[in-house]
């Protein structure tokens, strides 16, 4: 694929950096970051007191901008955490992704979802800011990070298909072009500020505190010890899920204690609520939670589930 004549690539990432957002090098015609990755690090040149990341290493200075992309047709990639902005990520499915899960029902899109998440906000679509089309025709809404919160990028956190980019990610800046294809400005203003509501959705709750085994064993008055200690195994593991995991955490958690359900050890009502719990706390949605327990039962030949 032919990437974009170098000096359009150029002003690019001069454009960006004029807007106070630090940017890196992409590989030509590609997403992803030009360099070595930190699992090749020779801690030599740049490295040589630990790999700098793509975060670590974006610059607003003209002059290393110019001697980089002079030297290559490389993409433009902006680091949205020191750039200061929080981009809702909006995508289109991948042929083969399937249909959104129930909670998103009729959704085509991350556009749709998103609506949807505003509408059950009470709030209006925040489309009055700087707006990127991707190359696969998803949208990019950019916003100015609220001050005193370092937001993360989250994957899917808010709903299907749709992704933010903040600390910890970056976004293809307009004008790159990969797979042939442009990243193009469909609203040209400047970037509105983070709707507050989003914000609180975006900001992660706090840690839960590990449940006492007692206060457990008090609420599973009918279960054994052993069966107990289980599922407390499994609350654990839910609760210190990563990011992007936690709904897989759910699911193998109740496909684990399955077994147990199916020998009578356990119910599915109490392994059902204390996963719908934990996986609450953590921030998923109780639709999520519940497609997750109820396949994780089944998957793993719970009697109860299976028959629903
Ligand atoms: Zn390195």
């Amino acid at each position: 694929m032919t990437p974009a004549p170098a000096p359009a690539l150029l002003n690019a990432a001069l454009t960006a950096a004029a807007r106070g957002w630090p940017v890196f090098p992409l590989r030509p015609g590609d997403k992803r970051p030009a360099g070595h990755p930190e699992r090749d690090c020779r801690r030599t040149g740049r490295c040589t007191d630990g790999h700098r990341t793509p975060e670590q290493r974006a610059t607003l200075a003209t002059e290393h901008i110019t001697t980089c992309w002079q030297a290559a047709p490389y993409n433009v990639g902006i680091a949205t955490g020191p750039a200061g902005l929080v981009v809702v990520d909006l995508d289109i499915p991948k042929p083969g992704d399937g249909a959104p899960p129930e909670e998103w029902a009729g959704a085509c899109d991350g556009l749709d979802v998103f609506a949807m998440i505003c509408e059950r906000a009470g709030e209006l679509l925040p489309t009055e800011t700087y707006t990127v089309r991707t190359r696969r025709g998803g949208q990019h809404l950019y916003f100015t990070a609220p001050a005193g919160k370092a937001l993360r990028s989250t994957g899917g956190s808010l709903g299907w298909k749709v992704d933010t980019r903040a600390w910890g990610g970056y976004v293809v800046a307009a004008h790159s072009v990969v797979g042939g294809a442009p990243y193009e400005i469909i609203h040209e203003a400047r970037p509105a500020p983070l709707p507050a509501w989003l914000g609180d959705l975006l900001t992660p709750r706090p840690a839960p505190a590990p449940m006492p085994l007692s206060e457990l064993s008090a609420r599973m008055r009918n279960a054994t010890a052993y069966s107990t200690a289980a599922l407390r195994g499994e609350l654990e593991k839910v609760l210190s899920a990563r990011e992007g995991g936690r709904n897989r955490a759910v699911y193998f958690a109740a496909y684990a204690l399955a077994r147990m359900v199916r020998h009578g050890d356990l119910t599915e009502a109490d392994v059902t609520s204390e996963l719908l719990s934990a996986g609450q706390s953590l921030g998923l949605s109780a639709g999520e939670c519940r497609t997750a327990i109820r396949s994780g039962l089944i998957r793993g030949g719970a009697p109860e589930a299976a028959a629903a």
